[in-house]
């Protein structure tokens, strides 16, 4: 198994092919929202799933923004806050798409 030493990690977007830099503070790719189903708890990379998970709806909570999350491969759902980089349109159109 792949060891991560750091937290900042580049990687190229799956889904949308785009060369993603981490910031060491985001895993999903600000693109397409795309992420990777790596974590079993935010951070420790201990899955082994690797399933693609796709944006399915958006929420605030606080004043904090979150994309939800929905792995295609098992179903496991998470949220992830936004990054200030995240295309924001992509998530005004999952909210329109998803009438949320
Ligand atoms: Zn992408
Ligand atoms: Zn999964």
């Amino acid at each position: 198994m792949k060891k991560f030493i750091k937290t900042k990690e580049n990687f190229i977007c799956e889904h949308c092919k785009k060369y993603v830099e981490g910031t060491g503070y985001t895993n999903h790719c600000p693109l397409c929202l795309f992420s990777k189903h790596v974590d079993v708890n935010p951070g420790d990379r201990m899955s082994e799933c690797h399933g693609m998970m796709e944006p399915v709806g958006a929420e605030t909570e606080k004043g904090v923004d979150y994309v939800i999350l929905k792995c295609q491969k098992c179903g496991h759902k998470k949220r992830n806050k936004l990054a200030e980089n995240d295309e924001i349109d992509v998530i005004i159109k999952l909210a329109k798409d998803r009438n949320i």
